[in-house]
């Protein structure tokens, strides 16, 4: 039997996928989004089939972790039934999801019946105008009762996520620490990264490295260096006094590219190989082509391994280099 595992030209196994199911949303998060934006047609996005099938081979491959993410992967119609599907794939290990918590008070017991094992739910801001004035369209009360109603779902796992922004939320971060730990949640800090063009703000100006985050926590808590090992770029703290982490997500402050493990599917099945560059294989025309058949997936997906760059740069003046939105890429 041929060996099962996906390496790339610099020796980095792959075996996490992040999988975009819709490229829509119901917010419109300054950092993540336009204004205006137009969503890909629908025929173009992959069906539910064809998302299964392609994970399906990525499993058959290796891969041991599947998140489902977006655009919001809750208003993808028929997103619980793929949960089950994708769950009881022979070889996975977790199925994970990242939500903006929105639809969660209705979902979170389905999805944890489905087999999603961990969550993270984005968070930017514990103030209803600011929260709204952030995603333009969300409500605060909801998505503070999707985090509750996780918790009450039985998830292994929960961590929340923030963007944080020099000016618009960089006084709240002890305020969403004491909410994790309230809760015994996880959160992460992330930096804004330059994908996509946005006119609402200049993202030279609102950035806010995770230095500086961790310096505003250390002012009150004591942060211990953790040792733990996450497939995920985070580097994380351990609470003194709480069960609760802190991770910093540092696409600009620390490079973690030399240990990769993961590749993203967009939804309109385009397999990207890195987050900040444009190499990718479009699965999609093979998924459609005349004749196809799943056999030809592993070959193709094993191929596409090759075009992996070894690294992103990330550069915060001028225009982004990388246009495509993170609703697109799959974050
Ligand atoms: N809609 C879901 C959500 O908001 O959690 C999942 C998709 S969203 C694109 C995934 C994560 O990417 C969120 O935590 C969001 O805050 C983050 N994100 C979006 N645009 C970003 C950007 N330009 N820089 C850094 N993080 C970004
Ligand atoms: Fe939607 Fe998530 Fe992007 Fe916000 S970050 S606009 S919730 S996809």
């Amino acid at each position: 039997m041929s060996n099962p595992s996906l390496i790339d030209r610099f020796g980095r196994h792959v075996d996490y996928i992040r999988i975009s199911v819709t490229d829509r949303c119901d917010f419109r998060c300054v950092y993540c989004m336009a204004e205006e934006m137009s969503f890909v047609p629908r025929p173009q996005v992959l069906s539910l089939e064809e998302i299964e099938l392609t994970a399906q081979a990525f499993v058959a491959l290796g891969v041991k972790k599947i998140r489902l993410t977006g655009g919001e992967p809750l208003v993808r119609r028929g997103i619980v039934s793929l949960c089950q599907r994708l769950s009881a794939l022979e070889g996975l290990d977790e199925l994970v999801m990242t939500t903006n918590g929105s639809q969660l008070p209705k979902l979170a017991g389905a999805l944890s019946g489905a087999g999603v094992k961990r969550l993270n739910i984005s968070l930017d801001s514990l103030r209803a105008d600011r929260f709204t004035a952030l995603t333009r369209t969300g409500r605060l009360d909801q998505v503070v009762a999707g985090i509750d109603a996780a918790c009450a779902a039985g998830f292994k796992r929960i961590k929340l996520n923030a963007v944080i922004m020099k000016g618009r939320n960089d006084d709240e971060v002890l305020d969403l620490v004491e909410f994790a730990r309230e809760r015994n949640l996880d959160i992460s800090f992330i930096e804004e990264m330059p994908l996509g063009v946005i006119r609402e703000h200049d993202r030279e100006e609102s950035y806010c490295s995770s230095e500086e985050v961790r310096d505003l926590i250390q002012q009150r808590y004591a942060l211990l260096d953790s040792t733990l090992l996450t497939a995920g770029p985070s580097r994380y703290y351990q609470m003194a006094d709480s069960a609760s982490r802190i991770g910093f997500i540092s696409p600009h402050s620390h490079n973690f590219c030399h240990a990769c493990n993961r590749v993203r599917l967009t939804a309109e099945g385009r397999l990207l190989l890195c987050l900040g560059n444009e190499h990718s294989f479009d699965l999609r025309a093979l998924l459609r082509a005349p004749g196809f058949a799943p056999a030809q997936l592993e070959p193709a997906i094993r191929k596409a391994m090759d075009l992996k760059p070894e690294k992103h740069e990330f550069d915060l003046s001028g225009e982004p280099q990388i246009l495509r939105f993170m609703n697109m890429t799959g974050g």
